[in-house]
């Protein structure tokens, strides 16, 4: 049996003795530029290789061998000991591994043809030659610094290296900053945003994408934005920065969407480049990507000049393109390769690297293998995909966490990427999908994954498994997955919400109906064979539980990838903005940051307070048990109940409004949500039987009409009602944005664009407007009695949860479309509007 396989039987040979062959018997002599992951790993190997040989290891910086990925863990106070930051010192590297290693000393130039490098030392700026047999560079990668007006005002920060982590550490430590801006949500952005937060400080993320982690899918990415909100770390997406200047001790800072923001401090995180100027001057290939180009065997255009780290480029083993990876892992391995590859001859073949790549993001863990929906898409790589929500355990067993994996591959079954955010185990997870995908793995292997099982650290069908179960399903046609951003398409589907009617009533899709999965075989009969259905459930498996019986009895039948649960996540507001405008410091002499009339209330001692258990209950279980308890108490009994399923944090607050209840506190920590709810001394029946709901049909665009229609939702909404306002025809104009993007129309829908009011400031009183004279009078009348703005009762109504609902027909006719209109608004057909109507006790036409 054979238990190890020697790669190259040259290792066998007497160290140095390729290098003699090729140099005629002098000893080889190694230089090597960057002391850090790549450089030092190489170093380190090649003395392991070749105990004769010179070796010498150039660093600009003071430090080598650090760890940089612990950085920002060391600003946040994480890590505490300063020291633990140097893997290697240079006295160690000598004493340990006789590596001549030389810091403040800038490699400036490579003369390629002599095989010398120019070499300059700070303080003092002399240079002086080195000669080379073999020269390895590991320059590592840049931070973008924008030509950003007043990008140099003291106070704004790039992180690389320790150097970088010193000042800023100084900067906090002398002046206390109380606000942070980090511009750019890449990894190293999310961790500077989680430790500066950590520190105390207030942190704004400012990033020009509409997404956070570019090798994210939104619905992954979405996860993300909402958990920014529980943490109340303020987030503007799709803005970026186009102004920075001094103001005082603080900095200002103009966003592109106009915005002001004042902070203490900026962290500029928005990218690094490859550290690949000095190669380009030597004359070596320099790839589209800017990196420096090698082949498999990590050599350069030069056979003797060998590259690894963050500066090389080379071909993606999934797409075939050139590709930087801008990762420890990857760095390390090739410097392994490349120091074999130094010693023993061109052998050992780097195959490139799949992207893994882990994040800690506050509670969550963000991670990702191989390539995204997004690159495919762009690659225009043919792929099909779907989403999954599983648990870090077994439900049964305590502290299980919620996780959402989402997998991509190609239409004959082989893996091209996987993500995953959750709390618990998604590292795990995705190193699992990453082992198979490095391997050219398929879905039928993801179907085989035999994992270590015991309740506390999976369940035995593991989520690994049921990503390829759900995946082989798709291939093999047994479901038709649509995924949340395809919505539009099935504009003429019939929706059908496969959930309980309580889960129906806390919030569904625009439209749907509900049917709910026991009572669907004994209504069949009521479904129609000639229109399509999409199905859907709150994660994905009830729907396809339903999915199989509709199609086993003739129906055209598709099921909602992830459920209403990614729908939602990805189609919430994903910015968190003005998060700190209630904060007064330094405006004025209030000493606080909330209100205080709007703080919790302590909860009185003399209350009972029951316990409930709904930790790894996936969506509807924590409700469900919550309702289970709640029926059981009297009136005044508090239930604080724990969860997992972070879509509980909004449906219990839905709940208690819907259900006469009080939600006294919400908590969120680490993937656990209690809530505590006190049962109300009148309980409402569902407002999906009872009708207790109110709809308003707003057909006019008259001021006073929009007034009136808002007063009454806004006051529904308040007597905890649940508020449908359905726009149609004029009443559209009311919900277009005030900054309208450039849209696409036909002649006729430009027409109307032009005759019709602009947004809601357009909107006159429907008597005495006497040319505008009477509107500007009800304003000012309105202003002086401090009764709020046509503007803000609409944003008072949708921030409460008023439903807004904008008639497609209506959009269809009058060339409206529905980037022209406010966000929260959603789309909806005379379905949604009756079925809103049938629900309520009051139908206003407005
Ligand atoms: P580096 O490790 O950056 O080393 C390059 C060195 O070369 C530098 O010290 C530089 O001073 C020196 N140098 C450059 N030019 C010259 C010259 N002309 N002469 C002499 N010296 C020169 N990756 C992960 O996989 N996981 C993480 O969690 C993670 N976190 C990170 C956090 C931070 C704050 C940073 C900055 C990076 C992080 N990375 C992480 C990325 C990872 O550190 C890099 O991918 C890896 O260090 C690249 O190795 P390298 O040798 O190419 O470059």
């Amino acid at each position: 049996m054979v238990i190890y396989k020697q790669r190259h039987p040259r290792h066998c040979q007497p160290m140095s003795l390729w290098f003699f062959s090729t140099v005629g018997g002098t000893m080889p002599k190694y230089l090597i530029v960057g002391g850090v992951a790549g450089g030092a790993t190489t170093a380190a190997r090649l003395r392991r290789n070749d105990e004769s040989a010179e070796i010498v290891l150039f660093e600009k910086g003071e430090h080598i061998s650090y760890a940089n990925c612990g950085l920002p863990y060391y600003l946040g106070g994480e890590i505490t000991d300063r020291d633990k930051l140097f893997v290697q010192t240079p006295e160690t590297f000598r004493a340990t591994l006789n590596i001549d290693v030389r810091v403040h000393s800038e490699v400036v130039a490579i003369d390629i043809g002599k095989k010398t490098i120019t070499v300059k030392r700070s303080p003092e700026g002399t240079t002086y030659t080195e000669t080379y047999d073999k020269l390895v560079l590991s320059p590592g990668a840049e931070p973008v610094r924008p030509p950003i007006a007043g990008i140099d005002t003291p106070g704004i920060f790039t992180l690389r290296n320790v150097a970088d982590t010193d000042k800023i550490k100084k900067f906090i430590d002398t002046n206390h900053p109380r606000r942070v801006v980090v511009i750019g949500a890449g990894f190293i952005g999310l961790e500077m945003a989680e430790n500066l937060h950590k520190r105390g400080l207030q942190v704004t993320i400012v990033e020009m994408a509409a997404q956070v982690m570019v090798m994210l899918d939104h619905e992954i990415a979405a996860e993300v934005h909402q958990h920014f909100k529980v943490k109340g770390v303020e987030c503007y997406l799709g803005d970026g920065v186009q102004s920075l200047k001094p103001q005082g001790y603080s900095i200002k800072m103009k966003l592109s969407s106009g915005r002001d923001l004042e902070t203490d401090m900026v962290i500029l995180s928005i990218g690094v480049r490859p550290d690949s100027a000095l190669a380009a001057a030597a004359g070596l290939a320099i790839g589209p990507t800017k990196g420096i180009r090698v082949n498999e065997y990590l050599q350069t255009s030069d056979p003797d000049v060998y590259a690894v780290g963050d500066a090389i480029e080379f071909p993606s083993p999934i797409t075939g393109k050139p590709t930087i990876t801008y990762l420890a892992g990857p760095a390390n391995k090739q410097g392994r390769i490349c120091a074999d590859n130094l010693v023993f001859g061109p052998k050992t073949k780097y195959k490139g690297a799949i992207a893994t790549a882990v994040a800690k993001v506050f509670d969550l863990t963000v991670a990702s293998t191989g390539v995204s929906e997004k690159l495919l898409k762009k690659e225009g790589i043919p792929f099909r995909s779907c989403v999954i929500h599983g648990s870090s355990h077994a439900g049964y067993y305590p502290g299980a966490t919620a996780m959402t994996l989402k997998l991509l591959f190609s239409p004959e079954g082989k893996i091209w990427g996987a993500q995953g955010v959750g709390y618990d185990g998604v590292d795990k997870r995705i190193d699992m999908i990453a082992v198979l995908l490095g391997k050219n793995g398929t879905v039928a292997d993801l179907t085989e994954v035999e994992h270590a099982y015991a309740p506390p650290y999976s369940s035995a069908k593991d989520p690994v498994n049921v990503l390829g179960f759900v995946a082989e399903n798709i291939l093999e046609g047994r479901t038709t997955p649509v995924r949340w951003d395809e919505l539009t398409a099935w504009k003429d589907a019939l929706l059908l919400d496969i959930r309980t009617p309580d889960e129906f009533g806390i919030g569904t899709l625009p439209g749907a109906v509900n049917i709910p999965l026991p009572l669907l075989r004994e209504r069949l009969g009521t479904l129609p064979k000639n229109r399509r259905i999409l199905v859907f459930c709150g994660v994905g498996l009830r729907s396809y539980l339903a999915e199989r019986i509709l199609k086993q009895n003739g129906f055209d039948v598709a099921s909602l990838s992830g459920g209403y649960k990614t729908w939602e996540h990805a189609t919430m507001k994903q910015s968190n903005e003005d998060v700190f405008a209630r904060d007064f410091i330094g405006k004025d002499s209030r000493i606080y940051q909330t209100d205080p009339e709007t703080t919790d209330p302590t909860l009185p001692s003399l209350v009972k307070v029951l316990e409930v258990d709904a930790v790894g209950l996936q969506c509807p279980g924590p409700i469900l048990k919550l309702k289970t308890a709640m029926d059981k108490v009297s009136p005044g009994t508090r239930l604080r109940e724990t969860a997992s399923d972070p879509g509980f944090a909004n449906d219990v607050a839905s709940w208690a409004k819907m259900t006469g209840n009080t939600l006294v506190e919400l908590t969120q920590d680490k993937g656990r949500i209690v809530a505590v709810v006190e049962k109300g001394t009148q309980q409402p029946a569902s407002p999906s039987t009872e009708g207790s709901n109110t709809t308003l049909i707003v057909f006019s665009d008259d001021m006073d009409k929009a007034l009136a229609s808002l007063v009454i939702a806004n006051g529904a909404v308040s007597a905890g009602k649940k508020v449908t306002m359905f726009y149609t025809f004029w009443g559209l104009n009311i919900l277009k944005r005030l900054k309208k993007p450039v849209v696409k129309k036909d002649l006729l829908g430009r027409m109307f664009g032009l005759m019709l009011a602009p947004n809601l400031h357009g909107l006159k009183l429907s008597k005495l407007h006497m040319a505008g004279m009477g509107t500007w009078m009800m304003k000012g009348r309105m202003k002086s009695l401090k009764i709020d703005s046509l503007q803000e009762m609409l944003e008072t109504a949708l921030k409460s949860g008023v439903r807004m609902v904008a008639c497609t027909m209506s959009m269809d006719v009058m060339g409206v479309k529905m980037e022209e209109l406010i966000e929260g608004v959603e789309a909806g057909g005379v379905a949604a509007m009756l079925e809103a109507a049938d629900s309520s006790r009051a139908t206003l036409f407005i």
